[in-house]
């Protein structure tokens, strides 16, 4: 089974609130974090309301987070994601927006929110021009979208994994209302 297809089976999981995930029992989690190393990496928004472990029902060491405030990704994210996807064997990036997201709100209200000026988000405004506007979580999506080119286009590693077939990067918008994840490629 591919990473992507085991990630979606996972928050299949979470959304019929069935768990596998051994990161929920206590005595298995030590021994889990000292043996196992993330084969996943997701990029979560800061003011993501759920954890990616629990969305996607894997054990705390399967997935590296990096949390970026409206997935607005920086130089210091993409080298930590760099450095992952070439130490821990990472095959699969997701990048992750999610519904009702302040940050993307602030931005297309030009306020401040959870201690961001307006002029922090500027990095959304690609997004809200190129949906007009039209919602926050359409906005959230497009820029999920363009998070994901970006990270693409940020490294010779990442490029290369993708074309040899050994690195995945997908983007995914994750609804509070129902617990799925919406693929949008
Ligand atoms: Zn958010």
């Amino acid at each position: 089974m591919g990473l992507l297809e085991k990630m979606k089976e996972g928050n299949q999981r979470y959304v019929s609130r069935i768990s596998n995930s051994l990161n929920r029992n206590l005595e298995q989690s030590f021994e889990v974090a000292c043996k196992k190393k993330p084969f996943v990496a997701v990029v979560a928004c800061f003011d993501s309301p759920i954890a990616p472990e629990v969305i996607f029902d894997c054990d705390s060491r399967d997935i590296l987070v990096v949390q970026a405030a409206g997935n607005l990704i920086n130089n210091v994210n993409l080298v930590r994601l760099e450095y992952a996807v070439q130490n821990f064997n990472i095959s699969l990036i997701v990048v992750m927006g999610h519904q009702q997201c302040r940050l993307v709100q602030a931005a297309l209200n030009g306020e401040k929110v959870l201690g961001y000026q307006p002029s922090q988000l500027k990095g959304l405004e690609t997004a809200i021009e190129a949906t007009q506007k039209k919602s926050v979580d359409a906005v959230c999506k497009m820029h999920t979208r363009l998070t994901k080119e970006d990270i693409f286009g940020f490294s010779e590693v990442f490029r290369e994994k993708i074309n040899n077939g050994s690195l995945q990067i997908v983007a995914g918008f994750f609804c509070l209302d129902t617990g799925r994840m919406e693929w949008l490629d």
